[in-house]
């Protein structure tokens, strides 16, 4: 039986999700300002239990809940840390605590979580609490259209910063404890095997934003490209960015000061490298493009699991092989730059921009692999597991949105422009480091004399190429033209392109 706390006035609940800070966060303050204060944070094993979790994304949360309870504390509000089903926990709670109120961010989650929401909703309506969710990154619930959406994205999400509460008064907690973090392994979460990670917290994210905009960035437009340059030339923001240790309002205010002072050094003729105006520019942009993608999932929250252009639903239906799967998957295609990227991100949970596309779009394309497990995998690699930008690029990159046109990559071209010298293959798939330019990007060519003298051997010590992909290629191609020879895909495409198209850049086909 849960004991009753004594009654008190009005005690707001703040439910902290992906939204791990103090500063800028306007559910929090909202409830310092209506009465006593108490903070939770659920691990929920329902959600938990998803193939995209991993123990890395959990030990990030960890250190940044640690952080975020010292810094509520120093406010006076207790963190509750519980684990379980949210409408069960939230009615024990309610039981001991009486609050009136619940105050969070709109979760902008896939169908697990989404159903859960609705679930706590009706739950609140009966108990007679005021659930308030609130809006974050210019994420719109409802979104009747997209037609003024990138427009005024800015004006949204560049609205002034909100400082954390002076000193909000702290709600007595419930008898017994806080409630302690818990350990993946307690929650069922297994690890992938990590050689390193980002750590987690509102400092830490601070102190990334920081190095990127005094030094790392000043190159980024042009590091981004490959894995080795943006390795420090991006912004490294994700994880802090998907778990709320840093806002999108907090990323963007700080985009706009470093503009300026970029600006106004060059009007006054001081030295400035010129790159940053460009750079700052890319990334500006970026900022804009997550909360796009956010607000597709927002409109469409089957974006896991059904592709967004019905008429695709079919592409590439039957083709997925279990033994390609099983190659992917641990990095062992026989092609090295695909190998090293998906190792690489194994290990250490990030990878650029265009190596994730790279490898969404030659695993569907290329190897006719299901766009499903792809997304799962990688979503469990990614540190930064981000579901709406995730989800929308997956689909986008296996050419499922049908707004776009698809990219094929060639494996081994992007091998020699993104890693010319194959520092990057060798670090990540050591049974070629012995090999030298060019074999290092087509071990299979390996001259036999060569490959005796460096006791090599493709196929044995490296795997052959798992496919053709001028062939596979082709097929993609000739399925995808025959698809479009039907006039409903296009109307489809109009569809997708009115409902979730950014309205920046219409292509010229549907204007
Ligand atoms: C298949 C695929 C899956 C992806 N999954 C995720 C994911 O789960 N989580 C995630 O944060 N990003 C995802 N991205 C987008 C992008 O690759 C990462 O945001 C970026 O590589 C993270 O590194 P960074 O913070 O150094 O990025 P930077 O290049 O420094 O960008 C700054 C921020 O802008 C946002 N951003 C950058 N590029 C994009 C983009 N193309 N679309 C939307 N937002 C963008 C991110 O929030 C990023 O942190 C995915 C891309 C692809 C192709």
């Amino acid at each position: 039986m849960d004991e009753p706390t004594p009654r008190q006035a009005d005690v707001q609940l703040v439910w902290f999700k992906r939204d791990l800070r103090v500063r800028d966060h306007l559910p929090l303050t909202q409830a310092a300002r209506r009465g006593p204060v108490i903070g939770l944070y659920l691990y929920e094993p329902r959600l938990l239990d998803a193939p995209e979790v991993d123990a890395a994304q959990l030990l990030f949360i960890n250190e940044s809940l640690a952080e975020l309870r010292a810094a509520l504390g120093a406010l006076g509000v207790q963190l509750l840390l519980r684990v379980g089903r949210a409408v069960e926990v939230l009615g024990a709670l309610h039981t001991q605590l009486g609050f009136t109120h619940i105050w969070s961010h709109l979760e902008v989650g896939v169908w697990e979580s989404f159903q859960r929401d609705r679930a706590v909703a009706r739950w609140a309506r009966a108990a007679g609490v005021r659930w308030v969710e609130l809006p974050q990154g210019g994420v719109r619930r409802p979104n009747p259209d997209r037609d003024d959406w990138a427009a005024d994205w800015e004006r949204v999400v560049g609205q002034p910063m909100i400082p954390a509460p002076a000193r909000a008064v702290g709600a007595r907690p419930p008898p017994g404890p806080l409630g302690a973090l818990v350990e993946p392994a307690a929650l069922g979460v297994g690890a992938l095997a990590r050689v390193e990670r980002q750590p987690g917290g509102e400092a830490a994210a601070w102190e990334t934003l920081r190095t990127f905009f005094t030094a790392r960035g000043v190159n980024y437009r042009a590091d981004m490209a490959s894995p080795l340059s943006g390795w420090t030339g991006c912004s490294r923001l994700s994880p802090h960015l998907a778990f709320g240790t840093l806002s999108a309002r907090q990323a963007l205010h700080a985009t706009w000061r470093r503009e300026g002072q970029v600006d106004r050094a060059r009007r006054a003729g001081e030295p400035v490298d010129p790159r940053w105006e460009a750079s700052l520019r890319s990334f500006h942009k970026r900022l804009r493009w997550r909360c796009h993608f956010m607000q597709r999932l927002e409109d469409f929250p089957t974006l896991d699991r059904e592709p967004i252009h019905a008429g695709y639903a079919e592409l590439r239906a039957g083709l997925h092989r279990p033994a390609r799967w099983a190659a992917f998957a641990r990095g062992e295609t026989g092609f090295p730059f695909i190998d090293a990227c998906l190792r690489c991100v194994l290990a250490t949970g990030w990878l650029n921009f265009r190596a994730r596309a790279m490898l969404v779009s030659v695993a569907t394309w290329t190897f006719h692999l299901d766009w499903r497990p792809v997304g799962q995998l990688l979503g469990r690699a990614f540190l930064d597991y981000e579901p709406g930008i995730h989800w929308a690029q997956v689909q986008m990159q296996a050419g499922l949105v049908g707004i776009n046109t698809p990219r094929l990559y060639n494996p081994t071209k992007q091998a020699e422009d993104q890693d010319p010298e194959g520092v990057f293959i060798k670090r990540w798939v050591p049974e070629l480091s012995r090999l030298p330019v060019p074999f290092v990007h087509r071990p299979w060519e390996t001259p036999p004399l060569l490959a005796l003298s460096l006791g090599f051997q493709a196929g044995r010590d490296y795997p052959l190429p798992l496919v053709d992909p001028r062939q596979t290629q082709q097929e993609s191609r000739a399925e995808l033209s025959e698809l479009r020879a039907d006039p409903a895909i296009w109307r489809e495409s109009a569809r997708v392109l009115a409902r979730h198209g950014s309205r920046r850049r219409p292509p010229p086909r549907w204007r």
